[in-house]
Order: structure tokens, then sequence, then C-alpha cells
């Protein structure tokens, strides 16, 4: 008798646990709730505003490009760069920031930030942070967390230092598989008033996505679409 209500309730405790487990992974994933600080991943307003962001780099090779993209069809966008790759390709970096782009953090080194220290998770920020401004750009730098992911800390150490976590209600290109016709349809359908896009054009396996880029920019123009910075799309220009 006392063995079965044993067995019942470590029955019980494993099930609690696994579903605590389940809980904390949806939550560490989740693009639009975090336990603390100010997460967007879109804004409520009926005006055809719409951001781009791009993901990950600089790089040397293919920064020109998605800039020469842009600036063709006079769009202003936001990069959330690592760190390191910022530091790497610093001219890049000024780049960006020369061509009137926003910069944001997307961290040091796109660790997964769940399961990690303050102390690390300070390291990750701040230093980026520092390549950002030494890059010349002066305006607010908001924060992407690698894979989207955060738990406690993260949140936590982003409230104690009032910075915005970004996230995305738009991604096309998570298949490395599309092609630049289906990513620029998925983007141009799956849009709506105060949308954030992200789109990953930094690297040689992005080929689709940047060859989307122009599209992408006269499917949602077409649609009436105005195309700003995260700064412009949170009426936020203090440096
Ligand atoms: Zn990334």
């Amino acid at each position: 008798m006392n063995k079965l209500r044993l067995f019942k309730r470590l029955g019980i405790g494993v099930v609690l646990f696994l579903l605590l487990c389940v809980a904390l992974l949806l939550l560490s994933r989740s693009r639009d709730f975090q336990l603390f600080g100010k997460l967007v991943s879109h804004i409520d307003t009926a005006v055809h505003v719409v951001a781009l962001t791009f993901d990950d780099g600089p790089s040397a090779q293919y920064t020109p490009d998605v800039l020469a993209t842009l600036a063709r069809y006079q769009v202003k966008a936001t990069f959330f760069v690592t760190g390191r790759e910022a530091s790497q390709h610093s001219a890049m970096t000024k780049a960006i920031v020369a061509a009137g782009h926003q910069l944001g953090n997307h961290s040091w080194s796109h660790p997964r930030l769940v399961f990690r220290s303050y102390a690390v998770i300070a390291n990750e920020i701040e230093q980026t942070d520092a390549v950002i401004r030494e890059a010349g750009y002066l305006g607010p730098i908001y924060f992407r967390p690698p894979y989207g992911k955060k738990l406690l800390l993260l949140p936590w150490y982003l409230k104690q230092h009032q910075r915005v976590t970004v996230t995305w209600n738009v991604e096309a290109d998570s298949d490395l598989g599309a092609d630049a016709d289906t990513i620029a349809q998925r983007v141009i359908s799956e849009v709506k008033p105060g949308s954030i896009v992200l789109l990953h054009v930094m690297y040689a396996s992005r080929e689709a996505s940047r060859a989307a880029l122009p599209s992408i920019i006269e499917g949602l123009r077409a649609k009436g679409y105005r195309l700003v910075t995260m700064a412009e799309l949170l009426q936020d220009s203090q440096p």
C-alpha cells in the first residue's frame, strides 16, 4: 500500500517536472512575452509602417550588397549585429552607420543566453554596445536575443539596464531551402501594419534572402507600407 502511494507520488512529481520543463521551454522561445522588461515583437497601429531587421554579421562580403540595395530604394533598416563580427568588420559597421541605418545589439558571440551567468550576459551585451558606439552610432541600442531565446537572467539584466528587447512577428527565411520568390511572397503576405520583419542576409548561405530584398521592398510599398527603422517604429530617438 505504502509502496503504491510512493510510486503515485513519484509519478506525479515526474509529470509536474516535465510540465515545468515544457513551460520553461515555451517561455524561453516566446516571441512576444518575457518575464521582465519591455519586449516588442510588433506594434499595434493602423498606420502602414513596417520595420525591416537583419540579424547577424556584418560580413565584409555581403554587407555592401545589402547596403547598395537599401540605398537604391532609399530604405532605412535596422541591423542587429554581433559584437565579434562588428569588431572584425569594423569598416562595415561604420558603413552601416554612415548610411543612416540603425544598429542593434545581437550579443557578442551569439550564444543561447538561457542558462548563462549574469556576468556572461553582461559581457555579451556591454562589449557589443562598445563596438556599436565605436562605429559612431548615436541612437538607441535595442537588444535581440540570439535564436530569440531568453528566460530569467537575460530579461532581468535588460530590465535593470532599461533595455528594450526586440523580437519579430514575420520571419520568412527560417528554412534555408526557400527561394527568393517564396521568401518575398511570405513577407509581403504576412506583414501587417506595425510588423517587424526578420531577415538573414549576411552569410553565403543566405543568397535567397539577399535576392528577395528588392521584391520585398517593392511588394510592401505596393501595398502602401512605409519602411522604417526600429527607433522610428517605436518613435524613440533618444541617443
Ligand atoms: Zn542571430
